[in-house]
């Protein structure tokens, strides 16, 4: 029996994609679970959309989820290089075989040219296909053809015959004769098209499985037709279904722009704004700020995008692998709830280790319909992992996060980023840590009273919440020991004495501490701060009583 191989194959455009990382997980599994080979490729043909440095992105992003690669860049393996880029020659010889067997041919049309034959095929009311010439042109046509400065290319001669894909998960699917067209295999730079490339490397990788996004259906009966051409074996394929959002949308980049650019109307149309406000905010030109709001993605960069969003009160939703890492998400949640999306464990299990994945996968349970991200699930089942998780491993994962946020909490020693991890159990994310005890950490100076909660906490009731912080003050400065324990005791005798619930208390000394009634419990927090600062904090906080 031939050992599997399998391979993910994405393209350095930028940071790994959910879906993608979803199609890097199944053919891991899948490899592990058989013993077999686990291939990364990077297909870098497409110079254009390459992006610099998007590579070593997708490297980091599969390594934090803890997918490891048998063979590929880093790691080397008989059959390197894993760059496609790096790979020319192999492409070439295939070129030759098929331009010397007449299975494919030169063809020198400019982009105007084929513009008005498809205008003219959608003027006749047809599909256009490419005209392919009865006499396939030389080499030497080729080079004249060239040295007139026409583009030269070449495109696969497909045959005129239907033909049936098998696929592992969708079964057989049929395409009728005519259907594919001739397409281009060899760009006029010299440099293969996706389908070319990934034809050669998958036969020259002996690759024995594809497991690819269901958007590439389409692109299968290409890629059989090429491999029966240049006499290569046909892998088994199985398409996966793709990654919709909770509404039924395709999840994609895009959304993020969409999320701010809804939020930016409301505000236009609210008169909050004019388009020159916002233009600004972007730090935008007026005109493509226009056309973003027109739809224009391309016109705004993410990080224009992004400084839009606060002002506008947008929160722009996680897409990439990156993006989760950064809003504080444990690489093994995140990787538990990809595993769920289009595949099921069975034995209504939920809750996997990356073993016990592997033990349990198989394609005859991937299914058909697309798959939906539900972000809930997803932040109740990291809030489930943050809970079961070891101290030792929440605070590694907190270190991670507090460097790829540049959170200011990423300068604390290990046994006070501990404590911290400690005071917020039942946090959902790591980044709850940073809005629940981040201001412990930062000088008195940055506290910022809430107006709202001023109100509701202190002012109230003719300045109850103040009367209370100044009978804590001197109590507090007397209190010794300063733990834990000791605070929440005295603070529950004050109770006892005063008549009151422990909440007319703890919530001024949030406020007065943290600016909002938000943090740990109150002892932990008042000695994560210190004795001194809650002090310091207690007065800076009654000097606002007018
Ligand atoms: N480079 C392709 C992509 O990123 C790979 C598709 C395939 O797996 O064949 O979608």
């Amino acid at each position: 029996m031939t050992s599997i191989r399998a391979r993910f194959a994405p393209s350095p455009t930028g940071h790994l994609h959910v879906g993608g990382a979803r199609s890097a997980l199944f053919n891991w599994l899948f490899c592990r679970r058989n013993n077999g080979a686990f291939i990364l490729r990077i297909e870098d043909t497409d110079i254009q959309r390459n992006i610099e440095g998007a590579d070593a992105k997708l490297r980091e992003d599969l390594r934090w989820l803890g997918i490891d690669w048998d063979e590929g860049p880093d790691v080397g393996g008989p059959y390197a290089s894993y760059n496609q880029s790096e790979r020319l020659d192999l492409y070439k010889a295939a070129e030759r075989q098929l331009l010397e067997t007449g299975k494919a041919y030169y063809a020198f049309d400019t982009a105007d040219e084929l513009d008005a034959m498809r205008k003219e095929a959608i003027a006749r009311k047809d599909n256009f296909r490419y005209p392919r010439p009865s006499n396939f042109p030389s080499d030497a046509d080729a080079e004249k053809a060239r040295a007139d400065g026409r583009p030269v290319v070449v495109r696969f001669a497909v045959p005129n015959e239907p033909i049936t894909v098998h696929d592992e998960i969708l079964g057989d699917v049929t395409f009728g004769a005519g259907e594919v067209e001739d397409l281009v295999i060899v760009k006029s730079n010299g440099w293969p098209t996706y389908h070319f490339a990934v034809v050669v490397d998958d036969e020259q990788m002996k690759v024995t499985h594809v497991l690819r996004a269901q958007e590439h259906l389409m692109n299968t009966p290409k890629h059989v037709f090429m491999q029966r051409a240049l006499g290569y074996a046909t892998p088994v394929y199985a398409h996966l279904p793709l990654v919709f959002n909770i509404d039924g949308t395709k999840m994609s980049k895009r959304d993020k722009h969409k999320v701010v650019r809804t939020a930016v109307k409301e505000k236009l149309k609210s008169k909050a704004w004019t388009k020159e406000d916002a233009a600004n905010v972007a730090q935008c030109d007026p005109a493509a700020f226009d056309r973003w709001l027109d739809k224009a993605d391309t016109e705004m960069d993410m990080s224009q995008v992004s400084r839009l969003a606060e002002p506008a009160g947008a929160v722009i939703p996680e897409i990439d692998v990156h993006d989760f890492r950064v809003s504080g998400y444990l690489p093994e949640a995140l990787l538990n709830f990809i595993v769920l999306i289009g595949w099921l464990p069975g034995e209504f299990r939920e809750k996997l280790t990356r073993e016990e994945m592997i033990a349990a996968f198989s394609i005859d349970r991937i299914g058909k319909t697309p798959g939906r991200f539900d972000r809930d699930k997803l932040l109740s089942m990291n809030t489930d992992y943050c809970a079961a998780a070891t101290p030792a491993r929440m605070l590694e994962a907190f270190r991670d996060w507090a460097a790829v946020s540049n959170s200011p909490l990423a300068s604390l020693d290990d046994a006070t980023a501990a404590r911290a991890i400690e005071a917020c159990k039942g946090m959902r994310t790591l980044r709850d840590i940073e809005t629940k005890a981040g201001i412990l950490f930062a000088p008195d100076e940055a506290v910022q009273f809430d107006p709202a909660a001023v109100k509701k906490v202190l002012d109230k009731k003719d300045g109850a919440g103040y009367a209370m912080l100044a009978k804590l003050l001197p109590v507090i400065d007397a209190q010794e020991p300063w733990t834990a324990e000791a605070v929440d005791g005295l603070i529950k005798k004050l109770c006892e004495s005063e008549g009151v619930g422990m909440g007319d208390i703890a919530q001024p000394l949030r406020v007065a501490v943290a600016g909002k009634p938000v943090s740990p419990g109150i002892g932990e927090t008042l000695v994560l701060l210190g004795k001194g600062k809650t002090v310091n904090r207690i007065r800076r906080c009654l000097a606002l009583q007018a």
